[in-house]
């Protein structure tokens, strides 16, 4: 409990004391009224505040508004006619109570969720002139040494020059199992070194490294509403004043009909009184209050399993998907090729290879990533010219003066070379030089070792297609669709006809279309779809910024995990309000026939967020498949 919340609960504690002890003061009239004054003031006197300061602001119809309107309503009525004074200070201090109970509730859920994701490094050891300096990591240039001790997290991504270790990686990617790194590999910030002392070359500033970005994401998330919370803020702004305007009409036609048509006893006092427990009634805190938090806990339990969702308007689209579109090479497939084979060469094939590792150099695809690890040595910048990449094609480079093409075959359409194809199955990359065919190296990819397992889930979670697109050959593509279970697949797409064919899909289809992707040449179709989702974002910078939902690391079984959260999350909203108006609603009614008083209300009101409270936090909690 922080300190304002301590303060609410001796003001609680004292004001409920005074009113017990003052049921026994033998006390009458204006000293009796003095007296119940003080508990109500030490509860209520915020409230009161606001309420005035509301008045003259503009926003006067808000629920301080509500609440000091019914209790010095409730006042009055024990001063002129009942003598009461109990309720008035009752709904008062019930209100106050269910306050506390939702700061608290709040208060310890953000909490929760911001402790997940304590990733934010405060300082880095930086190494200058041989001794260690702790410095603030914005503070550090790309290319500075820095050292990371077990224990501490990595501040910056860059790369190990020195030392071995175990990282954990469980508050970037969910996973727990600890990955370890040696000399030469690339370490991303926010992961835990666990065993060794590591010396770092920064490869990115701090504010480009993926901690930073990733935190960007989580605290931009809340600012998107979902359909539901813009409903809920509509819904109060015309629910508040019409209560009130209901509640002025129940004080005033009934005693005036009472008057006028039966001309008998106009019973101000009664009606009044029913109508101020109607305000008290109508407060529609329970709503206001669960619908954010339950989103915000969702969005809080997806990132503990390494699923960052942008927004909560995109956790309620993910709950409504109905097609799911991969891309397939690094979404389904792991994107690491093994060369199988150089076939037709018309040159030495470590020529051949070498040719084609300096052409991909510069490209970020798997396939050229792939290329150059094969290849092995060291690039020399020095012998490479201008490269063009083109999307689903390949690229084209000057390499010691010569134009080396290297790509498939509309490549090699494009420059008109004519090409051998190949029989075996696998992905094929031709190798032009100087517009003279030269070979091809067939390489091949293998299926994630979950993405089966993760097209069965889907199934489960209510999805109903499930789609494949691809820039690789129509033999690789069928291969990977009917091993994988796919309902469809679309072969040798360009980065466009991927756009094309998600729009046809979208026009078809009922419910909502994500796409899953890497984010290497299909960003245009991550942000064209309903939902993007971007595979293993932890390094491609073009994925996290066009898609909606991030999963951390590549494992596609994380999608039919996204969709269980939202749905859960979406379940939990609707109970909530559908409990909510449904209690108000029976309330509101017994409160205009005067069955329910104003205890009742207030017990409903308090019972009500209560409860819708605790349903919000069950988002937080997920549960495997
Ligand atoms: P996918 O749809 O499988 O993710 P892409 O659209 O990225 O594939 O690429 C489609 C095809 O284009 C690849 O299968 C490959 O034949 C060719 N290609 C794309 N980029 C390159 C590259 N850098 N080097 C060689 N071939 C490439
Ligand atoms: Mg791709």
């Amino acid at each position: 409990m922080n300190r304002k919340q301590k303060v609410m609960l001796s003001r609680i504690i004292i004001s409920f004391t005074l009113l017990v002890i003052l049921n026994f003061v033998p006390a009458r009239g204006y000293t009796k009224t003095l007296l119940f004054l003080i508990p109500y003031l030490v509860i209520g006197y915020d409230i009161l505040r606001k309420a005035i300061l509301g008045l003259f602001s503009g926003s006067l119809l808000d629920e301080n508004f509500l609440m000091a309107l019914a209790t010095v309503g409730a006042f009055i009525i024990a001063i002129s006619s009942t003598g009461d004074y109990n309720e008035a200070v009752a709904v008062m201090l019930f209100y106050q109570i269910g306050e506390l109970f939702q700061s608290y509730a709040v208060g310890k859920s953000r909490k929760n969720i911001s402790a997940l994701m304590d990733i934010r490094p405060d300082y880095a050891n930086l190494e200058k002139k041989g001794k260690i300096e702790k410095v603030d990591p914005d503070t550090v240039p790309v290319g500075s040494i820095i050292v990371v001790r077990p224990g501490e997290k990595i501040p910056i991504d860059g790369k190990i020059i020195e030392g071995k270790s175990s990282l954990n990686l469980s508050a970037l990617t969910g996973e727990s199992i600890p990955a370890d790194v040696k000399e030469g590999d690339e370490v991303t910030s926010g992961s835990v070194n666990m065993t060794g002392l590591l010396r770092i070359e920064t490869e990115k500033e701090f504010g480009e490294s993926t901690v930073s970005k990733i935190l960007d994401l989580v605290e931009n998330a809340s600012s998107r509403k979902s359909k539901s919370e813009a409903f809920i803020t509509k819904f109060a702004r015309i629910y508040t004043p019409a209560v009130t305007v209901s509640a002025i009409l129940l004080a005033l036609i009934p005693p005036i009909a009472n008057i006028l048509i039966l001309e008998s006893n106009p019973q101000w006092m009664t009606w009044i009184y029913r109508a101020l427990t109607f305000l008290v009634i109508s407060c529609p805190c329970a709503l206001v209050i669960s619908i954010p938090l339950s989103f915000f806990a969702g969005i809080g339990g997806a990132s503990k399993e390494g699923i960052l969702i942008k927004g909560s308007n995109f956790l309620e689209a993910l709950s409504k998907v109905r097609t799911i579109v991969f891309d397939k090479t690094g979404t389904l497939t792991k994107g690491v090729f093994i060369v199988n084979g150089i076939h037709h060469s018309t040159i030495e094939n470590e020529r051949l290879l070498e040719y084609a590792a300096y052409a991909e150099s510069a490209s970020s695809h798997p396939i050229a990533r792939s290329i150059i690890s094969y290849y092995g040595k060291d690039i020399d910048e020095k012998r490479i010219g201008k490269i063009e990449e083109f999307g689903g094609n390949g690229v084209i480079a000057i390499v010691d003066g010569h134009e080396v093409a290297c790509g498939n075959s509309k490549l090699m359409d494009k420059i008109s070379t004519p090409y051998i194809n190949c029989h075996s199955i696998g992905t094929i990359v031709h190798v032009a030089i100087d517009r003279k065919y030269a070979g091809h190296i067939l390489i091949s990819d293998v299926i994630k070792p979950t993405s089966k397992e993760a097209i069965r889930n889907l199934k489960k979670v209510g999805v109903e297609k499930t789609v494949m697109l691809t820039g690789d050959r129509e033999e690789v593509a069928s291969k990977v669709a009917s091993d994988l279970g796919l309902d469809e697949y679309y072969s040798q797409l360009l980065p466009a006809d991927k756009v094309d064919k998600v729009e046809t899909l979208m026009e078809k289809k009922e419910g909502l279309l994500a796409f899953a992707g890497d984010g290497v040449n299909d960003a245009p179709v991550l942000s064209r779809s309903d939902i993007g989702i971007a595979m293993g974002a932890l390094g491609s910078d073009a994925a996290i910024e066009a898609s909606d939902v991030v999963l951390m690391d590549d494992d596609p079984q994380k999608i039919p995990k996204a969709i269980k959260i939202a749905k859960k999350c979406m379940r939990i909203v609707y109970e909530n309000i559908v409990f909510a108006i449904a209690v108000k609603f029976i309330c509101l009614i017994l409160g205009a026939f005067g069955i329910a008083n104003m205890w009742l209300a207030i017990f409903a009101d308090v019972g009500v967020m209560v409860i819708a409270v605790i349903n919000s936090i069950r988002a937080l909690m997920v549960k495997d498949l």
